[in-house]
């Protein structure tokens, strides 16, 4: 399974925002974006002293914030993109609905992870269940009535003892309802665009799509 292996935070900085991609360590004064809120690279506190960015440049920068705020690879971006323009509603719109319906997305929505990464290494390393059979694979896109479980005999590590206290208190989106005590939530519907909150304008992930 391929996957990006340089430093994260260095995402953060190209994309001049924070996409909260290293759990607790991003509300911390140890955040990259605290200490060098600029582009990597030779030319990065010079870039971000120039003034015009194009139609195009605003477009693509949307695009590479939302696939990176997922975790997901080009590729299988642009096949969740294809997926989008073929359902009803607003591409866009479907596009993050589809993002947000991913297996370790909803792990992390549970609060079993404290990142979207931490969550894909648990979903990958067998640890959640979806509808009582072990999957592998985070990029699964959950339905409407699916079980998203930590798996039994996993449920006894001691990673998930301590996060079982955590669950007590978690607050989770409505599309989601969390029995803390068994570990395992269900999905009651998709959720909405407006319901999720994540700051992109999809509008221009659509434009740069559709040059
Ligand atoms: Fe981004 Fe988090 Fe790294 Fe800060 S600590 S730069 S928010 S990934």
């Amino acid at each position: 399974m391929a996957r990006y292996t340089d430093s994260v935070c260095k995402q953060c900085r190209r994309e001049g925002m924070k996409l909260f991609l290293k759990g607790s360590r991003c509300l911390s004064p140890k955040c990259a974006m605290e200490k060098r809120a600029f582009a990597p690279g030779d030319h990065g506190r010079q870039a971000q002293f120039r003034r015009q960015v194009s139609d195009y440049g605003q477009q693509l920068r949307e695009k590479q914030r939302l696939r990176r705020i997922y975790g997901v690879l080009e590729q299988q971006f642009r096949r969740y993109y294809e997926l989008a323009e073929r359902m009803r509603g607003q591409t866009g719109a479907n596009l993050i609905v589809i993002l947000e319906t991913r297996l370790d997305n909803v792990v992390y929505r549970l609060g079993l992870a404290e990142s979207r990464a931490q969550a894909r290494q648990l979903v990958s390393h067998g640890h959640i269940d979806l509808n009582g059979r072990r999957t592998d694979a985070p990029s699964a896109l959950v339905s409407p009535g699916d079980v998203v479980a930590v798996r039994e005999r996993s449920r006894g590590n001691a990673y998930f003892r301590e996060i079982r206290e955590v669950l007590e208190h978690q607050t989770v989106p409505a599309w989601l309802s969390l029995k803390a005590e068994e570990m395992s939530a269900v999905v009651n519907a998709l959720p909405a665009r407006e319901s999720i909150d994540i700051p992109i304008d999809e509008q221009l992930v659509v434009e740069y799509y559709s040059r």
